[in-house]
């Protein structure tokens, strides 16, 4: 494998960590060192590791059999506790990870359409589909004088697909007014995560959010909500906090239980595109494993177990903590801030104010700290994302992430002695 995994994500110097276990919030590398897991493979373990009541689902659905060439009830079930959970969705289908739902949902926008550009965030992630990475790597280099630079990210990347997304700044109508105006007639879809992680994890203002749906909706394009990592934030996910109501939902990581995943939800009309009209679907979409039983009935515990009172309760932690590390920051006389909302937050060591990619984009000295910070966490025992997210289990306890605090301060405190 080269670099020795198999995942960019989990790479990091001097060498990735290979874990054999995990507990609740705990996991054990194959030294037998524990850490407290503070990022939860990427927000997607929201209920920590081996929680009994997955490991049961997961385990009587491997005894009946992991996958059919057949339908099952089980993604019945889901469906229905998801499309329960979500108001602005009727319809909804499953795919094995989010780049794959977030694949579809473009694909759906666009037959639904007819038109072919997709507009989406500077910086932000959806994945690895072609469309869904342009930008994502914006540097001061490449980014140009623009508001926002439309670069491809993997090389190789056909100059027709970047032809066909339209980049923007976060947090910004009137560059997204700009936009429409100009090109609204060919405008599919806006694809935009409420608080996209890699953009920075700023929350985007509610204002913008309608500002956003309404424009959009103007020019007759859809509005595309990817969900995948903030579904966790409330009972209808970031949709229901910021009281909007997107034509499609992207969804992923803990609908899953713990096992690979993605969904595709939304309105009637646009997932019409996903039925056959007496030939074939406009939009045609197979795959292996969708919907398996085993990911299905694991989502299905998953999503049980995620009650209103534990979201409010792995929120209230989250607020608590980002409010320890700004304190944190403060009292280590370091220029820094944490953001996020609820469950879900990240750290930037910059003094300017964070609004969108290019605010919190690191000089040379963020970076290194950036570094530092994370390498003295995993030192401390505590694991979290080499780009300064966290995201809280409910396996966690006050006292767990009062340990995580501890870890941070005296880090923050250690960097600035070290200048
Ligand atoms: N969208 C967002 C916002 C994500 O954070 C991710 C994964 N981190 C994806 C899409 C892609 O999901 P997956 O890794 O399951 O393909």
């Amino acid at each position: 494998m080269p670099e020795g995994t198999t995942r960019t994500t989990v790479l990091m110097d001097p060498f990735p960590i290979y874990l054999s276990h995990g507990a609740g919030c705990r996991v054990w590398d194959v030294d037998d060192q524990v850490f407290i897991d503070a990022i939860n493979n990427f927000t997607a373990m929201i209920h920590g590791h081996a929680h009994p009541d997955l490991v049961a689902a997961a385990m009587a659905q491997l005894r009946l059999g992991s996958a059919f060439g057949a339908a099952t009830e089980s993604e019945i079930e889901l469906a229905e506790l998801l499309i329960g959970r979500l108001p602005s969705a009727d319809h909804i289908r499953f795919t094995n990870s989010g780049t794959e739902a977030v694949m579809m949902a473009i694909k759906a926008a666009r037959a639904a359409t007819g038109r072919a550009k997709i507009v989406k965030i500077e910086g932000a992630y959806h994945g690895s589909y072609d469309a869904s990475e342009v930008s994502l790597d914006s540097t001061p280099d490449n980014w140009g004088t623009g508001q926002a630079a439309a670069n491809a990210y993997a090389h190789g990347t056909p100059a027709g697909v970047v032809h066909d997304v339209i980049v923007v700044p976060f947090n910004d109508l009137d560059a997204l007014h700009a936009v429409l105006e100009a090109q609204g007639a060919e405008i599919a879809g806006v694809l935009i995560d409420p608080m996209p992680n890699r953009a920075g994890l700023i929350p985007a203002r509610a204002d913008y959010i309608h500002g956003l749906c309404d424009a959009v909706h103007a020019v007759g394009g859809l509005v595309i909500f990817d969900e995948v990592i903030t579904f966790r934030l409330g009972m209808s996910g970031a949709q229901g906090l910021w009281q909007a109501t997107p034509d499609i939902t992207v969804l992923g990581k803990i609908i899953g239980g713990g096992f690979p995943v993605g969904a595709v939800a939304g309105r009637a009309e646009v997932m019409e595109v996903f039925a056959r009209r007496g030939g074939r679907a406009p939009v045609p979409h197979g795959g292996t494993f969708n919907a398996n039983p085993v990911t299905m009935r694991a989502g299905i515990a998953s999503m049980n177990a995620l009650t209103g009172d534990e979201i409010d309760r792995i929120n209230r932690m989250g607020d608590d903590l980002r409010d320890g590390i700004c304190r944190a920051f403060e009292a280590a006389g370091l220029p820094g801030t944490c953001v996020g909302r609820g469950s879900l937050l990240r750290l930037h060591f910059t003094e300017k104010p964070v609004t969108d990619y290019r605010s919190v984009y690191p000089d040379a000295q963020a970076r290194d700290r950036l570094k530092r910070f994370h390498l003295g966490l995993v030192n401390r025992g505590v694991l979290i994302g080499a780009n300064g997210l966290m995201a809280l289990s409910t396996a966690m306890s006050v006292e767990d992430a009062n340990a995580v605090l501890d870890a941070a301060r005296d880090t923050l405190n250690e960097i600035a002695q070290c200048g």
